[in-house]
């Protein structure tokens, strides 16, 4: 549906530019709490945002199905059933759909629409924002939802363009799927998504040849059906769950453990993480406190993960790949399996060590690196997002004065509360770089950020403010916080990470998401917020 009229601009109070999770919440906040009239740009030709676009065989959410939802709604929460202990892809979406359906927000997105630029005009307080279909729309309040992992990070190799073969992105697979039967299939990345991907493609491949540029730990999921007793007990305790969300580092349904991993004897320790692993899932990592706080407690975690790995891989040189981890355990983001490592036990699969045999090229026939050609007919790429920024930077966004955002985040994403930029008023960006988003369970952050910015909203509307916009100090004070914090835990020791951008060729190597924790973060919000939206200036 084409809502525009070629050439005349469409005047709303509030754009947002996305439909996932947080531009659906989003809408229908400022829609329906506000009274404003809004428009969401969606690039897809459906909702859905990542789970629009992760389609990968396997793709499924490490947060518990539980936790992975909206709470604002506690007549959604009793309604949805979840019906597996991790929502596969294809639920997720059934979900936001229904959520879609349910508020009736579907009347006010256009979908098929990318957002080229966005401009920003001091004389009117009004953003310019032009599509690539060539439409022109005009509001006041901007607000980008774009997710933080949505940009396709394609490995720029030599020769890909002559690959007789068909390749794929993880996160941009196509709708129909991919047969890989009888299949010869390398898969580039083991991040979360190839070690979701690479048992599914293995169970139909005829052969599977993995490259591995860094080995990763990954703790068993244990998915499973979620028994009655379980659904009773999560529609029974919403409130309970919803207040350990808010109250804790990561916004899952449970807490770090208070103890450290030195408070235990090494019998003990066995045990604890032995229940944990039988357990399955991102809890593994919150048994002690100091995992990711200090080096030799996380040694030690992450030598039960080495010595599982080797028992489980049967063949003892890729055991000693998979379990030749270069980093602390959780400094990347850890992933959860179902049977990843079981899958190298299978006769058709075999890795390849990619740091010490790099990719040369691509050829017309498969992968040739420095030792060996590897033949294929199916190329996956599971090499991740330019993550945070990636999306946002997409767009030409120009704030006030002709301030570009790929100008003021020339040196990294600097920002305020990950909320907002200085230069580019009444933009606010939902789980922005600089706020702990991809640190947490994603709904919990998304749901704090949405609730934050329409109040906001409310609050200039009420008290005649024209534009708000982060201080500069502000700003910088906040970067040095997000360093700050991220230099008390083991994240940056992972140089490679995406949460740096160091998997993205050539950009700044920033620590970008807020790794105080979401309750921290949450009282900061709140205490600046009370203080009259400290750090931001607000003019009439
Ligand atoms: P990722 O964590 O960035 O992993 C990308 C993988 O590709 C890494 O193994 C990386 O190796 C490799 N790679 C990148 N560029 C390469 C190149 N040029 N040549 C060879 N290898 C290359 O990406 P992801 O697995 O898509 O996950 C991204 C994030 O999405 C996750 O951390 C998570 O937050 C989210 N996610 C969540 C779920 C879930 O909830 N179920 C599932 C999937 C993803 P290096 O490590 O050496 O860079």
């Amino acid at each position: 549906m084409t809502l525009g009229t070629s050439g005349a601009a469409q005047e709303f109070d509030a754009l947002i530019i996305g439909a996932g999770f947080s531009g659906l919440y989003q809408l229908l906040s400022l829609r329906d709490k506000l009274g404003l009239k809004v428009r969401v740009l969606e690039a897809a030709e459906g909702i859905g945002g990542t789970w629009y676009w992760n389609r990968y065989p396997g793709a499924r959410c490490d947060s518990e199905s539980h936790s992975y939802s909206y709470y604002f709604s506690k007549e959604l929460l009793q309604e949805w059933h979840w019906t597996e202990r991790y929502p596969e892809q294809p639920e997720i979406l059934r979900y936001l759909n229904h959520v879609a359906d349910r508020f009736d927000l579907r009347r006010d997105i256009e979908l098929n629409t990318r957002v080229r630029s966005a401009r920003y005009d001091d004389a009117t307080n009004r953003w310019t924002v032009s599509t690539e279909t060539h439409d022109t729309f005009r509001c006041t309040y901007l607000i980008t939802a774009v997710g933080c992992l949505s940009s396709a990070n394609v490995p720029k190799i030599d020769g890909l363009n002559d690959f007789e073969g068909d390749w794929y992105h993880t996160g941009q697979w196509p709708h129909q799927g991919v047969d890989f039967t009888g299949k010869r299939v390398g898969v580039v990345g083991t991040g979360s998504t190839g070690i979701q991907a690479i048992p599914v493609i293995a169970a139909q491949a005829k052969q599977l040849t993995v490259f591995q540029r860094t080995a990763n730990y990954s703790i068993p999921a244990r998915n499973a059906p979620l028994t009655d007793e379980f659904k009773r007990y999560a529609k029974a305790h919403a409130n309970d769950i919803e207040l350990i969300m808010k109250s804790n580092t990561n916004a899952h349904p449970f807490y770090i453990k208070d103890r450290s991993v030195f408070d235990v004897t090494d019998h003990e320790r066995e045990q604890i993480l032995e229940s944990a692993w039988q357990k399955g899932g991102l809890a593994f990592r919150a048994e002690f406190r100091d995992t990711l706080l200090d080096a030799k407690a996380n040694h030690l975690v992450a030598d039960f993960i080495r010595r599982k790995i080797r028992a489980i891989v049967k063949d003892p040189v890729t055991a000693e790949l998979l379990a030749d981890i270069d980093h602390p355990f959780a400094a990347k983001r850890p992933p959860v399996d179902s049977h990843y490592f079981e899958t190298y036990n299978l006769p058709h699969v075999q890795l390849v060590n990619i740091r010490t045999q790099p990719i040369e090229r691509i050829t017309p026939s498969g992968i040739k690196t420095t030792e060996k050609d590897y033949a294929l007919d199916i190329i996956v790429f599971a090499t991740g997002f330019d993550a945070m920024t990636g999306s946002l930077l997409k767009m030409d966004i120009e704030g006030d004065r002709g301030l570009k955002l790929s100008e003021a985040w020339q040196a990294g994403p600097r920002n305020y509360l990950g909320l907002q930029v200085p230069g580019f008023p009444n933009m606010f960006t939902v789980t922005g770089p600089g706020s702990p988003s991809v640190l947490c369970n994603m709904p919990p952050a998304i749901e704090h950020h949405v609730d934050w910015i329409t109040d906001c909203i409310a609050h200039l509307r009420q008290h005649g403010v024209r534009r708000i916009e982060a201080e500069e100090q502000a700003a910088d004070d906040w970067v040095l916080a997000v360093n700050a914090a991220a230099s008390a835990t083991l994240l940056p020791s992972a140089t490679h990470s995406w949460y740096l951008g160091a998997n993205v060729p050539g950009k700044p190597r920033v620590f970008m998401p807020y790794a105080g924790g979401f309750a921290n973060y949450r009282k900061i919000v709140e205490e600046r917020t009370r203080a009259g939206y400290q750090g931001f200036s607000l003019r009439r």
